[in-house]
């Protein structure tokens, strides 16, 4: 039987599914949340299966009411411990100049004020678990910018922000909070999603890339922050591929 619940944000594929599979591992329940619940069923089935204990909520982070509503549906479960703020994304690569303001909107409602949404719904039960932890995952965008990048960049500066300034706000409470920030990460739909369903130009993002990060590798790190012992706040880490220097510069073997 888990005593602690994890909450995962996304979960229904990529770094959020692998995150939940790392979570289940260690012994949490956890609360897979998402808005593709076929998927999370899925997840779920899979996660009974080898034991593990999890649970599926239907869950758009950007609908407040919806979000609150997950928050009352949590008080059935085992105490929340940990909340992994994972669900986002980016959304076109379009230079200042020509960005679609609609999808800069889309981008910093769910990276953005999703985090916002699913953060203040769920702390009083992380406070009252008397050992909290706040994962925000962010990425590298979230430190420095890249040409193409600003509508994503700009909503992941703001994601870092948030988990800044809640670490200083939440100081004396029992509630840690930690900021994993990957560069690439070779997952089958972010870059999918942000070039709008074109396969040809998502996978080009990865060409010739020896060893992008996998989903995998961000869930044994986020697995790895949280399990530190309560007294020890991993702050930010940043872990990119080898191949990788920047947000900008990486090396592709032709
Ligand atoms: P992904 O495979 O596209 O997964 C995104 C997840 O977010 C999906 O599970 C999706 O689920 C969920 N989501 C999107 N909008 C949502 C909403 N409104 N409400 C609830 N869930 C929503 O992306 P990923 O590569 O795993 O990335 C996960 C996180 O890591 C994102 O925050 C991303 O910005 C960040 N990150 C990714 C990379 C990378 O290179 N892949 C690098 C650094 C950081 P539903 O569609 O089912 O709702």
């Amino acid at each position: 039987m888990s005593t602690r619940t994890a909450v995962v944000t996304g979960a229904s594929g990529g770094i959020g599914a692998a995150t939940a599979r790392s979570l289940a591992e260690a012994g949490y329940h956890v609360a897979l949340a998402a808005r593709r619940t076929d998927r999370l069923e899925a997840l779920a089935k899979e996660l009974a299966e080898a034991g593990h204990s999890a649970s599926v909520h239907a869950l758009d982070v950007t609908d407040r009411a919806a979000v609150d509503a997950f928050a009352t549906a949590l008080g059935d479960l085992p105490p929340l411990h940990v909340l992994v703020n994972n669900a986002g994304g980016a959304l076109g690569t379009d230079p200042v100049a020509t960005g679609d303001p609609a999808e800069w909107r889309t981008m910093y409602e769910v990276n953005v004020l999703g985090v916002l949404h699913v953060t203040q719904a769920l702390l009083p039960a992380l406070t009252a678990s008397g050992d909290g932890t706040v994962v925000v995952l962010t990425s590298t965008a979230a430190l420095a910018t890249y040409e193409g990048g600003a509508g994503y960049v700009a909503a992941k500066h703001a994601e870092h922000v948030i988990a800044e300034t809640l670490r200083l706000e939440l100081c004396g409470q029992p509630v840690r909070v930690i900021e994993i920030a990957p560069g690439m990460v070779k997952t089958e739909e972010f870059s999918l999603t942000r070039f709008h369903g074109d396969a040809e130009k998502a996978a080009a993002v990865y060409a010739g890339v020896e060893g992008p990060l996998t989903a995998e590798d961000v869930a044994e790190t986020v697995a790895w922050a949280v399990s530190r012992p309560a007294h020890v706040n991993v702050d930010l880490l940043v872990l990119r591929p080898r191949a990788q220097a920047s947000n900008s510069k990486v090396h592709r073997v032709r």
